[in-house]
């Protein structure tokens, strides 16, 4: 077969540092043509057989042009990405076995729904994010101490949680609150992935610091302050790494459609975009949780959609309401904070859940997931 993108299932286990890795990390897509860089879509037939799918493959390949194949349940779409004036003059509608070609016209391309007419699944470890399962991600908002952090992932491991947050380096309103542990976070959440077997998503927030937090990380998660810094959506996207795009707070829909597809033009496919809040004219909370969004990015894209009701909402009290409701509203994920003393807590105390309280949200989110033809 010939070389297409890499699939989106990743799998990082053990892993050499970045700049060993990026060897093997796949060639930008969009970002050195720019321009006039086109996206096409083949849609093949129900009936297409796999030799009619691999000789199209290996034509475009043959043009310098780049596939993407997609396979849903009835049928394979296959994206064709290069320079317009390239793709336009190919005869893609010509092969055997081919229903239909149309060029992509949304602004965003390859984070587009119908560019793969399926959604993806992305793994972070070995947890599949984007298929029947609503998985749970919970943890502290930042790395404390080898007891906080221990000590939480065993209790939220034991809740039904199946991936670990906790920030390492923390974007702080203020220069003068805590910013988080730093390396020393990281080799904790090591320590912490060890003996709970679960996988870690943590923030990374400067490209100087990719290269280390790759090292540890199983999922980058770029926070709503840095959606739009385009250098680290670029460096990113040429890891394989898992990469949790969090909506900016002031981001429309598109705006963050639109920071996916820096990530995705330079080759990374495994992303996943977050619902986090934004800010409106409310006071009475800390953000306003757009819900809106989980409907909308499930039809225009691919990607798989967390929803982060603990800063969407802000409030501890009220954080159960609106994982259920995100769960209720289609989204593939949760993530939520949770600490087991919030009242020492060095960041968001006052938006954590209680080991207990989380206990009892997942039994609740579960009878929600099963209610809308989900799982936990
Ligand atoms: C966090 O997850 O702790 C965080 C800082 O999130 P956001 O970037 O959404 O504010
Ligand atoms: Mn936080």
């Amino acid at each position: 077969m010939r070389t297409v993108f890499p699939s989106p299932e990743v799998t990082p286990g053990h892993r050499p540092p970045l700049s060993a890795r990026r060897k093997t990390s796949c060639e930008p897509i969009f970002s050195t043509q720019t321009a006039n860089s086109l996206a096409m879509i083949i849609i093949t037939r129900p009936d297409a057989t796999e030799e009619q799918i691999q000789h199209i493959v290996s034509r475009i390949a043959d043009w310098g042009l780049r596939a993407e194949v997609s396979r849903g349940e009835m049928r394979v779409v296959i994206g064709v990405i290069g320079a317009e004036d390239k793709i336009r003059q190919k005869p893609l509608g010509a092969f055997p076995g081919v229903e239909s070609v149309m060029p992509v016209l949304k602004p965003y391309k390859l984070v587009s729904y119908e560019f793969r007419g399926t959604a993806s699944r992305i793994k972070v470890g070995d947890v599949v994010v984007g298929s029947k399962e609503v998985v749970i991600m919970a943890g502290p908002c930042s790395v404390e101490s080898e007891d906080q952090i221990l000590s939480i992932a065993q209790s939220i491991r034991d809740s039904g949680a199946k991936i670990l947050r906790g920030g390492a380096f923390k974007p702080r309103t203020s220069p003068y609150s805590f910013q988080g542990l730093g390396k020393v976070g990281l080799q904790l959440l090591a320590e912490a992935r060890r003996e709970s077997g679960l996988p870690i998503i943590t923030e990374v927030m400067d490209t100087k610091d990719l290269e280390l937090v790759a090292e540890y990380a199983d999922c980058l998660q770029i926070g709503a302050r840095n959606m739009q810094n385009f250098s680290l959506l670029r460096e990113v996207g040429r890891t394989q790494l898992p990469v949790m795009l969090k909506r900016g707070m002031a981001a429309s829909i598109k705006d963050l459609l639109m920071s996916a597809e820096y990530i995705l033009s330079e080759g990374n496919f495994n992303v996943l975009l977050c619902e986090r809040g934004i800010r409106t004219f409310e006071t009475m909370t800390r953000n306003t949780l757009d819900l809106n969004a989980v409907p909308v990015l499930k039809a225009e894209t691919h990607l798989p959609v967390v929803v982060d009701p603990t800063h969407g909402i802000g409030i501890r009290d009220f954080v159960p309401a609106m994982a259920l409701a995100a769960v209720a509203a289609g989204a593939d994920s949760i993530m939520i904070e949770v600490h087991n003393a919030p009242e020492f807590a060095k960041s968001d105390g006052e938006q954590s859940l209680l080991p207990k309280d989380f206990a009892d949200l997942v039994r609740r989110v579960r009878c929600v997931a099963e209610a809308v033809g989900r799982a936990v």
